[in-house]
C-alpha cells in the first residue's frame, strides 16, 4: 500500500474528514483553508505522542487513536475555544492494515465526539509517533489564559483527578485488578473526555484556566507563576474516586490526585460570585482551594497543616506504588 492509498483509505475517507462550517478546504491540496467567524481568534495547539514514552509501544490502536486526539482537544477546552479542525502527522514503522484500521476508527470516533474535522497531515516512515495539531476559535478577548488569577478567588477543578495516573500500572501490565476497579480507571487513561463545553461556559467568568496534564500541583504552579499569585489546595476537597481509593488506598490516591498527570480535567480560578450558577450547571465542578497573594502552590490538610509534597509534578510519582 502506497502513501496516497494509505491516506485515502484510512484518513481522507473517514467521516471526520468531511469538513465543517469553518473548513473552506480540507484534505488533498497543499494546505487546508480555515474560515474562522468574524471577530474570533484562532486557538492552535500541538501535541506529540511517542511510542514507549507517552504510550506503551504495544497497545490497542483504537484506544491510542482516541487518546491522541483527546489530549490535544483538551488544550482547546482549557482555552475556552470552540473546536474546528485538526491535522495529523503520523510516523509509522510499517503500513499494518489492522493497526491503521483500529487507529483511524478510534481517532474518528473521538474527533466526532469533539466536533473536530480532519483537514490534513503528513505520513512518514519511522519509529511510531503521532503529532496532532488542533484548531479552535474563541471570541476575541475571551480566551482563558493562565495569567488572570487574583487573590480572593476560588481554585476549582472540572472533575476527578488521579484516575489516569492510577491506571498507569494497569496500562503497563505491572498490576491486575477486578474489572469493577480496572475498567473505570483504564477508560480515564485511554479515553480522556476533553471538557470543551465547560471551557466555553467559563468564558468571561474564569480568570485563569488550564487542563491538568502534568499533575495538579505542577499545573497550578504554572497559573501561580503566570498570574503572580499563590494557590492553596485543600486536600480534603479534592473529589473522591471510589476505584482509585479501592485500588491504592487513600494516601496513595491523594498523591496521585496531586501529582499524577494525564487526567485532562480543567483547573481554573474563579471569582466567587460566578460559583452558584456554574456549579448548578456543572455538578462535577469542585472548589478545591483558593488564590492568595504571594507565590507558589501549597497543599493543606483538613486541619490547615501544610502537607505540600517536596517535589510536585509527575516525575516524582513515576515510581511504582
Ligand atoms: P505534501 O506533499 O504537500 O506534503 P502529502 O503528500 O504529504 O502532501 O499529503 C497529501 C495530502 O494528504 C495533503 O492534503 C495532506 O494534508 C494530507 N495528508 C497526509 N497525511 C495525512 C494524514 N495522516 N491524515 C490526514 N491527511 C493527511
Ligand atoms: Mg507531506
Amino acid at each position: 500500500m502506497g502513501e496516497f492509498e494509505l491516506i485515502r483509505r484510512y484518513f481522507a475517507s473517514a467521516a471526520c474528514a468531511a469538513g465543517g462550517e469553518a473548513v473552506a478546504l480540507g484534505i488533498g491540496d497543499d494546505c487546508a483553508l480555515l474560515a474562522p467567524p468574524a471577530g474570533e481568534q484562532l486557538a492552535i495547539s500541538t501535541d506529540t505522542l511517542v511510542a514507549g514514552v507517552h504510550f506503551p509501544a504495544v497497545c490497542d490502536p483504537f484506544l491510542l487513536g482516541q487518546r491522541a486526539l483527546a489530549v490535544s482537544a483538551s488544550d482547546l477546552a482549557a482555552m475556552g475555544a470552540s473546536s474546528v479542525a485538526f491535522t495529523l502527522a503520523l510516523t509509522l514503522p510499517d503500513a499494518d492494515p489492522a493497526w491503521l484500521e483500529g487507529f483511524a476508527r478510534g481517532l474518528n470516533q473521538k474527533a466526532q465526539e469533539c466536533a473536530l474535522a480532519l483537514i490534513g497531515g503528513d505520513t512518514t516512515r519511522g519509529p511510531l509517533s503521532m503529532t496532532v495539531t488542533v484548531f479552535g476559535t474563541v471570541p476575541a478577548g475571551l480566551a482563558l489564559t493562565r495569567s488572570g488569577a487574583r487573590p480572593g478567588e476560588l481554585l476549582c477543578v472540572g472533575g476527578v483527578l488521579g484516575e489516569a495516573g492510577g491506571a498507569l500500572p494497569l496500562v503497563l501490565g505491572e498490576r491486575q485488578a477486578d474489572a469493577a476497579v480496572a475498567e473505570p480507571l483504564l477508560a480515564r487513561y485511554w479515553s480522556p473526555q476533553p471538557q470543551l463545553a465547560l471551557g466555553q461556559a467559563l468564558r468571561g467568568k474564569a480568570s485563569a484556566a488550564l487542563d491538568v496534564s502534568d499533575g495538579l500541583l505542577a499545573d497550578c504552579s504554572h497559573i501561580a507563576r503566570a498570574s503572580s499569585v499563590a494557590l492553596v489546595i485543600e486536600a480534603e476537597r479534592l473529589p473522591a474516586s471510589a476505584p482509585l481509593e479501592a485500588l491504592l488506598g487513600a494516601q496513595r490516591a491523594l498523591q496521585l490526585k496531586l501529582g499524577a498527570g494525564d487526567d485532562y480535567v480543567l483547573a481554573f480560578t474563579l471569582p466567587p460570585e460566578h460559583l452558584p450558577e456554574l456549579s448548578s450547571n456543572w455538578p462535577q465542578l469542585h472548589v478545591v482551594g483558593r488564590v492568595e497573594a504571594g507565590s507558589g502552590v501549597r497543599v493543606l490538610d483538613a486541619k490547615g497543616v501544610d502537607i505540600t509534597p517536596r517535589q510536585g509534578g509527575y516525575l516524582h510519582f513515576m515510581e511504582s506504588p
